[in-house]
C-alpha cells in the first residue's frame, strides 16, 4: 500500500510567509468506507487565496486550520472507487488539498472530460481562474465593444483569461505585468493590444504615462489582481462611469494592505467598484466553464503553467507566486 505525502500549516506567518510555516509529513492511506473514492492527484493547484487564509483575520471564509492539510483544488484519477457514481480511471477535479491522495464521499468532486481539455486546464483557464476572469468581465466591467479594458497581473492564471475575453467581446485589452517577457507574451502570445511593464515603467508618473500611451481613450473597465500601485496609476485615467471589478490585491496580500492614495476618484469620475468572491456566484459555473473549455478546445484562449515537481515543493512555488515568480497558472505536479 502506498503512503500518502502532505503538506500541513504549522504556524502562522508573523510577516511575510515562508517555508518554515509549513511541514512535510507522510501517512498511511485509509481503507475506503463504503460510499468512498480514493483519487491520485497528478495535479495541485496553487493560489494567491491561500496566503490570506494563512492568518488567523477575519475574512470571508475561516482561517485555514494548523496541523492541517493546506486546503486547495487538486485534479487526478480516481484509482479505487467504493462510489456507483465513479468509475475506477475517472479524471476528476476536487478540494483535497496539498496532498498526493485524497479521499472523498463523492461531494463537491467533479468528473471532468479531457479529450479536448488537458486535466490540468480544468484547474486554470477552464476552473476557477477562468470563471472569476468571466465572472468580472462579463458581469462587471460588461464592457462594450471599442471600449478599453485594463488588467493587473495580465499574464497569470485570471489576468490571461480576461484580456481575452475582453478581446473576444471587441474591447481593447491592456495588460499590466512584470518584466518584458511576460509583457511580450501578453501581447504576442495572447493577443492583447498593449502590455506596460510595471517594473520597468517603476514610479507612479511613468506609469501614469504609460497608461496614457496605452489607452489614449481612457479606461472604461479596470480588472484589479494587484492593488498598491496600479490601482492608484488607473484610477486618474478611468473614464467617467467606468467600472472597476476587485478581484484581487495581491500586492498587500504578504505584507501590510496598500492604501488607495486618492478615494476622490470615485466621485470625480462616477466610477462603480465591486468586489466579489467567485464561489459565492455557482449560478454561473457551469456556463462559464462550458464556454470557457470551448474557446480553450478551438485555440481561441491560451494559456501558460509554470511547474513545480513534487509535494515537496509545493510551498517554495507558493511562495514564489506571490512575487511573481510563476509565469502563468501556477501548478505542482504531483504524478504522471
Ligand atoms: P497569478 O497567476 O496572476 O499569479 C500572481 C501574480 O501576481 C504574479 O505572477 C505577479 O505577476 C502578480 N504580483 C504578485 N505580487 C505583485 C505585486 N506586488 N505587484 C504587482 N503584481 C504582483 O494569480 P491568479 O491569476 O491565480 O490570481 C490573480 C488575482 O486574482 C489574485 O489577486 C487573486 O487573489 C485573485 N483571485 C480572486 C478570486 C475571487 O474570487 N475574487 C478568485 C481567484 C483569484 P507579475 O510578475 O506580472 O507581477
Amino acid at each position: 500500500m502506498p503512503t500518502n505525502r502532505r503538506i500541513v500549516l504549522v504556524n502562522r506567518p508573523q510577516a511575510k510567509a515562508s517555508t518554515s510555516n509549513f511541514r512535510l509529513e507522510e501517512l498511511a492511506l485509509p481503507v475506503l468506507q463504503p460510499g468512498q473514492i480514493l483519487i491520485r492527484n497528478q495535479w495541485l493547484s496553487l493560489d494567491p487565496y491561500m496566503r490570506g487564509r494563512m492568518n488567523d483575520a477575519r475574512s470571508y471564509v475561516a482561517p485555514q486550520a494548523l496541523n492541517e492539510v493546506m486546503l486547495g483544488a487538486t485534479a487526478g484519477k480516481v484509482i479505487e472507487s467504493r462510489n456507483p457514481k465513479f468509475a475506477v480511471g475517472s479524471p476528476v477535479v476536487a478540494y483535497t488539498g496539498w496532498q498526493e491522495y485524497g479521499v472523498s464521499d463523492g461531494v463537491g468532486v467533479s468528473k471532468v472530460d479531457t479529450r479536448s481539455v488537458p486535466l490540468s486546464a480544468y484547474l486554470g483557464a477552464v476552473g476557477m481562474p477562468g470563471v472569476t476572469a468571466w465572472y468580472g468581465l462579463n458581469r462587471i466591467i460588461e464592457p462594450h465593444e471599442g471600449q478599453t479594458v485594463v488588467v493587473s497581473a495580465a499574464s497569470g492564471a485570471v489576468g490571461s483569461v480576461v484580456g481575452q475575453l475582453a478581446r473576444i467581446r471587441g474591447a481593447r485589452a491592456v495588460g499590466i505585468a512584470g518584466g518584458p517577457e511576460k509583457c511580450r507574451y501578453v501581447i504576442d502570445e495572447l493577443g492583447f493590444d498593449a502590455c506596460i511593464d510595471y517594473k520597468f515603467d517603476d514610479t507612479a508618473e511613468k506609469l501614469n504615462r504609460a497608461l496614457k500611451e496605452a489607452a489614449p481613450k481612457g479606461i472604461d473597465g479596470y480588472f484589479e489582481n494587484v492593488g498598491g500601485a496600479m490601482m492608484n496609476a488607473v484610477l486618474p485615467r478611468m473614464n467617467p462611469f467606468g467600472r472597476i471589478a476587485l478581484c484581487g490585491m495581491i500586492a498587500g496580500y504578504d505584507g501590510q494592505p496598500i492604501p488607495i492614495d486618492n478615494p476622490a476618484w470615485f466621485l470625480i469620475s462616477r466610477l462603480t467598484l465591486q468586489g466579489f468572491i467567485i464561489t459565492e456566484h455557482m449560478d454561473v459555473w457551469p456556463g462559464a466553464l462550458q464556454e470557457l473549455g470551448a474557446h480553450v478546445a478551438s485555440g481561441r484562449i491560451k494559456y501558460r503553467e509554470s511547474i513545480a515537481n513534487g509535494i515537496e515543493n509545493a510551498p517554495q512555488a507558493f511562495l514564489g507566486m506571490l512575487k511573481g515568480a510563476n509565469f502563468g497558472k501556477q501548478l505542482v505536479k504531483l504524478a504522471a
